[in-house]
């Protein structure tokens, strides 16, 4: 069995960085073209569009702006004319105590809240018409295990903002299933990305592998095939679906 996405177009947000790079290289393998959505790291998309084959694009928007996501969207609409899977990856975890002052701890709140959830929900906004009329689409929201396990004290925007997305996917799921549109969540625990690395800073490594059931802690390589085959049509029968990638850190 082999996934061939040869003639499909892949909108990937947050493609630059940790799982999103690993994901771009599999789905471009698989021979998707991939439109590789970036905000500031311009070189490291040139570079993973050159890795990554004649029909990959680059697309920058800065997420924390609904309006760059909207136009971000009508991009890769207007330079690939369709448009068969949306990842929505990109996403911050900011680190917000409450002993924070109000007005600050509500700018990392909104901040979040923004990124994580409501350009994502644009941006699904925006595919589901486009899918409509194309007669399908598919759309892969990557949540967290903070989603259903919760986080830390410090991380309630992050938990809230993934729990959101994962109410949203569930909801599109079943609104437009019979439009063949579907809808899918993954779930990651704690990886290896630059996204964790203060929290690895305050808590020690330690600290999370104790919380595995497997003896090593998850890398993007562990995440992003599971995307792909969900990109792929075989697992189109689950809709709605959580996938927990999370080194059996949360069985449920
Ligand atoms: P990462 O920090 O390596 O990548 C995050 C990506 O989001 C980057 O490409 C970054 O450019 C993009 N991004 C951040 N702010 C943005 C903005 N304002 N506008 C546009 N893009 C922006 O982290 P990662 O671990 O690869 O995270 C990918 C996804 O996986 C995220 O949604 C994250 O919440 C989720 N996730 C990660 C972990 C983990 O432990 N690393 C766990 C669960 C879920």
């Amino acid at each position: 069995m082999q996934i061939d996405l040869r003639g499909q177009i892949v909108f990937l947000t947050g493609a630059t960085s940790g799982i999103g790079v690993s994901v771009a290289h599999l789905l471009s393998q698989a021979g998707a073209a991939v439109a590789l959505h970036y905000n500031t790291n311009e070189r490291g998309a040139k570079a993973l569009q050159k890795k990554t084959g004649n029909y990959s694009k680059i697309f920058q928007a800065d997420l924390s702006n609904t309006n760059e996501a909207e136009k971000c969207f009508e991009a890769v609409i207007s330079n690939y004319g369709k448009l068969d899977t949306l990842i929505n990856n990109a996403g911050v975890y900011l680190r917000s105590p409450l002993d924070k002052q109000t007005t600050e701890w509500l700018e990392s709140w909104h901040r979040t809240l923004t990124i994580n959830l409501t350009s994502a929900g644009l941006l699904c906004k925006l595919a589901i018409p486009v899918f409509k009329r194309q007669g399908g689409g598919r759309i892969i929201n990557i949540a967290s295990r903070a989603a259903f396990r919760g986080d830390t004290d410090e991380y309630l925007a992050y938990a809230a903002s993934k729990g959101g997305l994962v109410s949203l996917t569930r909801t599109i799921a079943r609104a437009y299933g019979k439009n063949n549109i579907k809808a899918f969540i993954v779930a990651p625990g704690f990886v290896k990305t630059k996204m964790v690395k203060e929290f690895i800073q305050i808590h020690g490594k330690k600290s999370i592998i104790d919380e595995l059931s497997l003896k090593k802690l998850t890398e993007p390589e562990d995440v992003a095939p599971a995307i792909v085959f969900l990109a792929s049509g075989m697992m189109d029968h689950v809709t709605g679906n959580t996938i927990d990638i999370n080194a059996g850190s949360y069985i449920r």
